[in-house]
């Protein structure tokens, strides 16, 4: 960018009056952003004007022609010469009415603004007459007298060469060829709200319609002849209500997808009072839900109708009615995320259950033989894969042998060697597939575990609590009712972390990792942090020989890891992919090679609960928000990025950047500095976005928090205060 001199004054610009016709085209840009936004209009209008039946025609996705035709009660003829003013309406005439409207409709802009930007033509007929009446509109304006014409029931709308005077907005419109599919995704979410009206639409010439829908009493009659039979058949009824004037009045319905239904996308159709909204807040919400609860990581179909007393819902803060703003929104949304929570996690439950066990029996061969047998996989590599809930208990003093533990070539071998194997076995469950989820039963009482250990009142705090801030590096701040709490979020975060990966068991999706990683060299770094800890000279032979044998161990168990864990390590010994716990957030990864190195050395690969328990516990260290490893640079950490007087080490060297930095800025490592101002912004950031979040969803806290520092409560105010001095 150039600079300009100081000394030239510039003169202030002149303010002028904008043209009418320019004001009234930026305008009609802004309700009328794409042709659908068009389609959406007429379709409302349609509506509010009580059809019954709508159809809509599109070519050149709209920007050639989008006519809407409806059996509604037409328009009046003394009407037609303003009927495409600005600002003129048949539905509201003063603005309290804003507080009950029902119309979808009622700011009088969109035919208007349609005619800045488009040649509208309007054919209608109003009941009683013999004939209707035909008429071209411009800018506003008649372009000539109605003319009566032959008309059958209702109002047509044709809109032709939309942005015809909008060059730049037509070409980037040209270019895309997902309009219609946007009109088609359109009047298909109008077709399942509306069910006592038909709609249809279709692409000029084609002689099929790509929405087409009756009317019919049942819901998911109209989903399934919109949407298809496979959304249909893997929806659950939904519904939750409240009438509790202090908190929220509300009433909503609706059908969810079962964690059979498999979708890349959320489809989440949404009308709130009929008006067809979007609401981030809610969809996101859910989706938040769909992920920790179902097993399969698909994203939902979620149709839900939600009814408000009209004077909660302000309609007119935005100016395509896309949005609206609602009384009380985050108790709604919370309300709403809790129901179905509830009913998507009772309907995967009553599926899991389903499944019947077999007993363990102490013939090991005929076990599996079952298991062999059951299993509807193809033969092939998986079908023979050893399940973890064989592993054979090896002398666990000998590390060689350990490395035998999960996987080993022949099975048979072994069969009968030890009878006191079918004791270590825990009951083996019916496998009909070796992903389903919690089909280990071991899996299924460490969540039991879980449940049973809960501690309800610390439930009810992570629950109901506001995150107020951080009070330290590890120290939240949350109130609870008339209280204050402090609450370790480290200890928080790897509890339920180590729950998410036993809910998550054998169902996670991939982080995938840049560049995967050399399991040895990362055991070795990690050895060599620990020795400078310990300030202890084990020799490099030695380390490099637990690296390697550690490396082998973590090799013989990488089919294990790879299918219940998502943790891959490949041929070469590489870690490639990492799980993924909650969504939008991965771990520090400066503390991997701590990690690789606990999965060695900690992980009891023995016994199946006992292998899963602290397998789980690794990952949820790993994963915990853990103060990052560079010091707070907001607090007395400022000190180690200040450069040494003599120190050779700046990390920009002689960087010219800095030329007109002034001395006080020069004396702190500026990279180094900016790395550790991210890194904690972002940890601040996942604290308050993902984990409280996500905590108030999915923990259950564990009763030792209440007694071991995770919670304490803050007595007076007196102290708060003197928490906040120390931020
Ligand atoms: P709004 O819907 O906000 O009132 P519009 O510009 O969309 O404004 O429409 C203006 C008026 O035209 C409406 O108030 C309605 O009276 C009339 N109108 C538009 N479309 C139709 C239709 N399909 N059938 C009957 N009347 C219509
Ligand atoms: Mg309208």
């Amino acid at each position: 960018m150039e600079i300009e001199p100081a000394e030239e004054v510039k003169e202030p610009p002149r303010i002028h009056r904008l043209d009418e016709s320019v004001v009234n085209r930026i305008a009609a840009g802004e309700v009328i952003q794409r042709p659908v936004s068009a389609v959406k209009e007429l379709v409302e209008n349609s509506l509010d004007a009580s059809s019954t039946s709508i159809s809509v025609l599109v070519k050149d996705g709209g920007l050639k022609l989008i006519q809407v035709s409806d059996d509604g009660h037409g328009i009046r003829y003394e009407d037609l010469p303003i009927l495409c003013e600005r600002h003129t309406t048949s539905k509201l005439s003063k603005y309290e009415d804003l507080q009950s409207i029902k119309s979808m409709g009622f700011r009088g802009e969109a035919l208007a603004s349609m005619t800045y930007v488009g040649h509208v033509t309007v054919t209608t007929i109003t009941r009683g007459q013999l004939h209707g009446y035909r008429v071209s509109y411009r800018d506003g304006v008649m372009e000539n007298e109605p003319k009566a014409c032959a008309a059958v029931k209702g109002t047509q709308i044709l809109i032709e060469n939309l942005f015809y005077n909008m060059v730049a907005r037509r070409k980037t419109l040209q270019n895309s060829a997902d309009d219609y599919t946007k009109i088609v995704d359109l009047l298909s979410r109008f077709a399942i709200h509306h069910i006592d009206v038909s709609f249809s639409c279709r692409k000029h010439g084609a002689t099929r319609a790509d929405v087409h829908s009756v009317a019919t009493p049942s819901r998911l009659n109209a989903i399934r002849s919109v949407y298809g039979l496979s959304v249909a058949q893997n929806l659950i009824k939904i519904e939750a209500s409240d009438n509790d004037p202090s908190s929220s009045v509300f009433e909503m319905d609706g059908f969810i997808s079962n964690s059979n239904y498999v979708a890349k996308k959320t489809t989440m159709v949404l009308f709130i009072n009929d008006r067809l909204v979007e609401c981030t807040a809610l969809k996101r919400a859910l989706e938040v839900v769909y992920v920790a609860t179902l097993p399969k990581a698909s994203k939902p179909f979620i149709y839900m109708s939600i009814t408000l007393p009209p004077e909660h819902v302000d309609v007119n803060v935005h100016p395509t009615k896309r949005e609206v703003s609602l009384l009380n929104q985050e108790v709604i949304v919370e309300k709403i995320q809790s129901v179905v929570e509830s009913v998507l996690r009772n309907s995967n439950e009553s599926r899991t259950f389903q499944e019947q066990t077999v007993e363990a029996t102490p013939s090991v061969p005929s076990v599996t033989n079952n298991d062999l047998h059951l299993s509807p996989s193809p033969p092939g590599s998986k079908s023979q894969r050893v399940p973890v809930n064989k592993i054979v208990r090896t002398d666990s003093s000998d590390p060689a042998g350990r490395m035998h533990a999960y996987l080993y070539k022949n099975p048979q071998k072994y069969l009968g060697r030890d009878s006191s194997l079918t004791t270590v076995r825990s009951s083996v469950r019916q496998r009909r597939n070796l992903k389903e989820t919690a089909d280990l039963t071991s899996i299924q009482e460490l969540i039991n575990d879980i449940d049973r250990k809960c501690h309800s009142g610390l439930l009810d705090i992570v629950r109901q609590s506001t995150y107020i801030g951080m009070a330290d590096d590890v120290f939240a701040l949350l109130q609870h009712n008339t209280h204050l709490y402090l609450a370790n979020v480290v200890n928080l975060s790897k509890e339920l972390m180590y729950q998410q990966v036993l809910r998550r068991f054998a169902h996670f999706n991939a982080i995938q990792l840049s560049e995967p990683a050399p399991l040895q060299e990362l055991i070795m770094l990690a050895l060599k942090e620990e020795d400078s800890d310990l300030e202890s000279n084990e020799n490099d032979d030695l380390k490099k020989k637990i690296a390697e044998m550690n490396t082998q161990l973590l090799n013989q168990k990488s089919e294990m890891l790879e299918e219940y864990f998502c943790i891959f390590i490949d041929s070469d010994g590489n870690l490639s992919r990492l799980p993924i716990l909650l969504d939008q957030y991965t771990p520090d990864m400066d503390r991997v090679p701590e990690f690789v190195l606990c999965l060695g050395n900690d992980v009891e690969w023995e016994e199946e609960k006992n292998c899963f328990q602290s397998l789980a516990a690794a990952l949820g260290n790993f994963y915990a928000m853990h103060p990052p490893m560079l010091p707070n640079p907001s607090g007395k950490g400022l000190e180690f990025y200040r450069k040494r007087k003599h120190g050779k080490h700046t990390q920009d060297g002689g960087n010219s950047c800095h030329v007109d930095g002034t001395a006080e800025e020069d004396e702190f490592e500026h990279e180094l500095l900016s790395e550790a101002e991210t890194a904690w912004a972002q940890r601040e950031w996942s604290i308050q976005h993902v984990l409280f979040p996500s905590m108030r969803l999915f923990l259950k806290p564990p009763n030792s928090m209440a007694s071991n520092g995770t919670f304490v409560r803050v007595a007076s105010l007196e102290k708060l205060y003197k928490i906040f001095e120390r931020c």
